[in-house]
C-alpha cells in the first residue's frame, strides 16, 4: 500500500506542499457535527472540532493506527506502560475506551523510578488515571531490582533512568503476561528520533510495531500519529488527571529537535504528518539485531551484550 493514499489526509485538505497560503482549512465549524462553539483547530490535523466530537475523533484516529500497524490482536492482553503524564494518560484512555471495540484485556503499568516526592506523585497520579479508567496498575519499584535512578561514571540520571525503563518494562510484561506492551510515544516523538537518526548517521526509520521476542512481549506505538499538543488536548477534555511538573532531572536539550517540526508546521500545515509518511518510505526500515540476543551471565534476562543492563548498573552502583 502506498502510505501517500492511505495517510489519514481527509478529502479537500489543504497538503503540506501547498504551503502556507493553505493554512485557511475549514475552521468556521466542526467537521464532524457543524457546530461552532468552542473548535479546536489542530493544525496537525486539517480539521476543526467541537469538544464534543474532538475525543472521539481522536481515538478513531489511534484506532486506525492500529489496525494499520496490526499492533493488536484480537484477543490478546495489552499493558499499557503509564508515567502520570498526559501522553501515555491519553493513551490509556483511548485504549480503555476501546477494548470493546478492539477486542483485548487491558492493564496499566507504572514503573516507580524511587526519584523522591517526585516519583511519588507520578504514582499517585497514575492511580487515580488508572482508577478513573478502570484498568487495574501493575507497579513495579526499580529498587527491588537492587539499582538506584542516580548517574553513574559519564551516564547523567536520564540516561540511567531511560536505560532502567528499557530493561524493566519487558520484564513487567512478562510477569504480567501481557502480548503487546502500548507506549505513549507521538507523532512528535517519532519525528524526533527519525531526525536524530537521520542527523548521527543512521537512517533508519524507527518501527511503530516492534514484533514479540524471546523475553520481549510485542511494543505498539498507537499515538504515533497523533501530536502531542492533540493528546494533551484529549487529556483536559475527557477529565483525566495528569503531572504538571515536569521530572527534576529532564532536560530540555534532548528534546529540542521537536523544534524543528513545530517550525515547520507552522510554515506548512500538517507537514509533521506527511513528513512522518514521506520519510517512512525513504528511510531504512528499523535494523532486527534481536539475532545477537541472548540470556544475561548474570540474571538470565534477555540481553544483546554478555551482562544485562540493571546488572552492570547494580555492580556499578555497589562499587
Ligand atoms: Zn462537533
Ligand atoms: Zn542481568
Amino acid at each position: 500500500m502506498n502510505s501517500r493514499s492511505d495517510a489519514p489526509v481527509g478529502p479537500g485538505a489543504p497538503s503540506a506542499a501547498a504551503g502556507p497560503d493553505a493554512m485557511a482549512f475549514h475552521s468556521g465549524s466542526c467537521c464532524k457535527c457543524g457546530g461552532t462553539d468552542g473548535l479546536i483547530c489542530i493544525s496537525e490535523f486539517g480539521k476543526a472540532l467541537c469538544p464534543r466530537c474532538y475525543p472521539e475523533f481522536v481515538r478513531r484516529r489511534m484506532e486506525a493506527t492500529v489496525r494499520r500497524f496490526r499492533m493488536i490482536p484480537k484477543g490478546c492482553r495489552v499493558a499499557v506502560a503509564i508515567s502520570g503524564g498526559g501522553d501515555s494518560g491519553a493513551l490509556l484512555d483511548m485504549l480503555a475506551r476501546t477494548r470493546g471495540r478492539l477486542n483485548y484485556t487491558l492493564t496499566a503499568v507504572h514503573l516507580n523510578m524511587g526519584l523522591g516526592p517526585y516519583s511519588d506523585d507520578c504514582l499517585e497520579v497514575c492511580r487515580e488515571q488508572a482508577r478513573k479508567c478502570t484498568v487495574s496498575l501493575e507497579l513495579e519499584l526499580a529498587k527491588d531490582y537492587g539499582v538506584t535512578v542516580s548517574p553513574v561514571g559519564q551516564w547523567r540520571t536520564c540516561a540511567v533512568c531511560g536505560a532502567v525503563r528499557r530493561a524493566l518494562l519487558p520484564r513487567v510484561a512478562q510477569r504480567i503476561r501481557a502480548d503487546v506492551i502500548c507506549v505513549g510515544h507521538t507523532l512528535d516523538d517519532q519525528l524526533m528520533f527519525m531526525l536524530k537518526n537521520v542527523l548521527s548517521g543512521h537512517p533508519e526509520s524507527p518501527a511503530p510495531l516492534l514484533p514479540a521476542r524471546p523475553g520481549y512481549p510485542a511494543k505498539a506505538k498507537p499515538l504515533i500519529q497523533i501530536p502531542e499538543q492533540a493528546t494533551k488536548r484529549y487529556a483536559e477534555l475527557v477529565g483525566l488527571p495528569v503531572m504538571r511538573e515536569p521530572c527534576p532531572h529532564f532536560r530540555d536539550e534532548a528534546h529540542r529537535l521537536k523544534e524543528v517540526f513545530d517550525h515547520l508546521e507552522r510554515l506548512a500545515p500538517m507537514g509533521k504528518l506527511q513528513f512522518f509518511h514521506t520519510m517512512r518510505t525513504v528511510m531504512r526500515p528499523e535494523r532486527d539485531d534481536t539475532a545477537t540476543e541472548g540470556p544475561c551471565e548474570v540474571c538470565g534476562a534477555q540481553t544483546r551484550m554478555r551482562v544485562c543492563p540493571i546488572c552492570r548498573l547494580k555492580e556499578a552502583q555497589q562499587q
